[in-house]
C-alpha cells in the first residue's frame, strides 16, 4: 500500500485521535539497531525510540521469543522456570530490599497497580504527581498525569491528585547554580503535604521519574529525591520510582536512574525498555508492602509473566549485559551532551542542553534572558532533521525541548552524525531568519 491509502484507512477505521508524526508522515517497515527502513530501504536514525533499547529486532530477543512461542505461552496459574528466574534476575539488579516482582503488559498497567499497592499498604488514597508529568493511558494514569489533566480536553487533577512544582533548574524558581536547589524543590512537596492535611486528605504515595521525559528532559537537581523521599516517608506515604523511560542502563552511569540520586524507592515501576517492544512491564516492590498487598483478594493479571514475555524480559537482560550497553550508554551519551552544548557557542537559540546518559534534551529559546520557548522553532528544527532522516520529537509544558533517547546501542558515529545536521539546520534557520528581515 502506498502512504495515502495508508492513511485513508486509517482515517476511516482507526481512532482520529491516535497522532503521527512529521508533516510528511513516514511509512517504516523494518527495524535494525538503532536504524528504521521506509519500504524503498531509506535508513532513519532512530533518536527517540527508548523502547527498543537494545536495538530494533535484536535478533537474540526475536529468537528467545520465538523459541518460547512454539514451545508454551501459558499464565502464573502453573509453574514455570522462566517466571520465576526472570524476577530473580530482575531483583538482582535492584538495591534491597526491592525483591518482589510483579508482571504486567504495559507501563500505565504498572502505575495502575503501583497505585493500588500504595493505597493498600498505606490505607490512604491521595497522591502527589510532579507537574507536566505522564504516568500512563488509563482511567487512574490519566488523573495522575498533569501532561494530559492540564493539557488539551483534559479536565484538571482531580481531589486525590496533588501537583507538585517540577525540580526544572532551567525554567523553575531555583537555578542550576543554587546548590539548595534539591532541597527547595523538595520543600514543596512538604508544603503540598501540609495543604492536604488541612483539608482533611491524606497522602498515600508520591509518584515520580527519576529523570523527567515528559516534564520536559529534567534531570533533577542533587538531594532532590533523597529530601522529597525523606519527606513523603516521614508523613507515612510511599515514593514510586517511574522507571518506565529511564531504566535498564540508559542513564549509563547506573542500571536504574533513581540510582544516580543515592536513593531507594520502596516501588518501581517498568516498562518500555523491559521487552525491547515485546508488551511487557513490571512493577517491583517491598516484602513488607508485598505482604500488605496480600490482603486476601487474589492478583492475576492474564497476560503479566507469561512464559514468551519472561523468555524475552531475560534475553533483554542478557544483551545489555553481553554488549555492554550500559557503559556504552555512559561514553556516547557524555559525548553527545558535550558536542551538542559546544553547539550553543554559535546558536543562541539553544538555551539549554541536559542530559545524563543517553538521555538528553536540548531546551530552544528566543531569549536567554527571558527564555520565551521557541516551540515554532523546534517544530521546524524536528521536521527539518526528519528529511535528513534524523528521527526527534518535542517535549516539555512548551514543546520547546528536543528530546534524545534512543536505544542505547546509539554510537558515537550516529552522535557525530547528529551534531553535525543539527548545526547545518540551525544555521540554515538563522540565515532565512536573517533573510527575511
Ligand atoms: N510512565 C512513563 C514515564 C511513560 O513515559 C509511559 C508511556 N509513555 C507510561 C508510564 C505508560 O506506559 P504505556 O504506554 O506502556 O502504558
Amino acid at each position: 500500500m502506498n502512504i495515502q491509502e495508508i492513511e485513508a484507512k486509517r482515517h476511516r477505521h482507526v481512532g482520529p485521535n491516535l497522532s503521527v508524526s512529521y508533516r510528511k508522515p513516514l511509512h517504516i517497515v523494518r527495524g535494525e539497531g538503532q536504524f528504521l527502513y521506509d519500504p524503498e530501504g531509506n535508513a532513519y536514525l532512530d533518536m527517540v525510540n527508548n523502547v527498543c533499547h537494545v536495538g530494533h529486532c535484536h535478533p537474540r530477543v526475536v529468537q528467545a521469543g520465538q523459541e518460547q512461542m512454539a514451545v508454551l505461552n501459558t499464565n502464573t496459574r502453573y509453574l514455570h522456570e522462566h517466571l520465576v528466574n526472570f524476577a530473580e534476575r530482575l531483583a538482582g539488579t535492584l538495591p534491597d530490599p526491592l525483591e518482589v516482582c510483579y508482571f504486567v503488559s504495559s507501563g500505565s498497567e504498572a502505575t495502575e497497580l503501583a497505585l493500588r499497592l500504595s493505597r493498600t499498604h498505606t490505607k490512604r488514597t491521595d497522591m502527589i504527581v510532579s507537574d507536566h508529568a505522564y504516568h500512563g493511558s488509563t482511567g487512574n494514569c490519566v488523573d495522575m498525569s498533569p501532561y494530559k489533566f492540564d493539557g488539551k480536553g483534559g479536565q484538571g487533577a482531580p481531589p486525590w491528585v496533588h501537583k507538585a512544582m517540577a525540580p526544572d533548574v532551567y525554567r523553575g524558581p531555583y537555578k542550576a547554580d543554587d546548590p539548595e536547589a534539591g532541597k527547595k524543590y523538595a520543600a514543596h512537596v512538604g508544603e503540598l503535604i501540609a495543604d492536604a492535611r488541612a483539608n482533611g486528605r491524606e497522602i498515600a504515595g508520591f509518584i515520580i521519574e527519576s529523570m523527567i521525559s515528559c516534564g520536559g528532559q529534567l534531570i533533577p537537581p542533587d538531594g532532590y529525591l533523597e529530601e522529597v523521599y525523606r519527606i513523603v516517608r516521614e508523613d507515612g506515604g510511599v515514593v514510586i520510582a517511574d522507571e518506565v523511560q529511564v531504566g535498564f542502563g540508559r542513564a549509563g552511569t547506573h542500571f536504574w536512574a533513581f540510582e544516580t540520586q543515592g536513593v531507594v524507592p520502596d516501588i518501581v515501576t517498568l516498562g518500555k525498555p523491559i521487552g525491547n517492544g515485546h508488551p511487557l512491564a513490571a512493577v517491583i516492590t517491598t516484602p513488607e508492602i508485598a505482604a500488605s498487598f496480600d490482603n486476601g483478594m487474589e492478583y492475576f493479571a492474564t497476560f503479566g509473566g507469561n512464559p514468551v514475555s519472561c523468555a524475552i524480559g531475560l534475553a533483554v537482560l542478557d544483551v545489555i549485559e553481553d554488549e555492554g550497553l550500559q557503559e556504552n550508554a555512559r561514553v556516547v551519551g557524555e559525548k553527545l551532551l558535550k558536542d551538542t552544548a559546544a553547539l550553543m557557542e554559535k546558536h543562541a537559540l539553544i538555551g539549554d542542553v541536559r542530559g545524563w546518559g543517553l538521555f538528553v534534551g536540548i531546551e530552544l529559546v528566543r531569549d536567554r534572558a527571558t527564555l520565551e520557548p521557541a516551540s515554532e522553532e523546534a517544530y521546524t528544527v524536528i521536521e527539518k532533521m526528519r528529511d535528513r532522516q534524523i528521527l526527534l520529537s518535542t517535549e516539555g509544558p512548551h514543546y520547546n525541548i528536543i528530546k534524545i533517547k534512543p536505544p542505547i546501542v546509539f554510537s558515537e558515529k550516529d552522535a557525530d552524525h547528529f551534531v553535525t545536521h543539527l548545526d547545518e539546520v540551525l544555521t540554515e534557520m538563522a540565515d532565512s531568519s536573517h533573510g527575511r528581515r
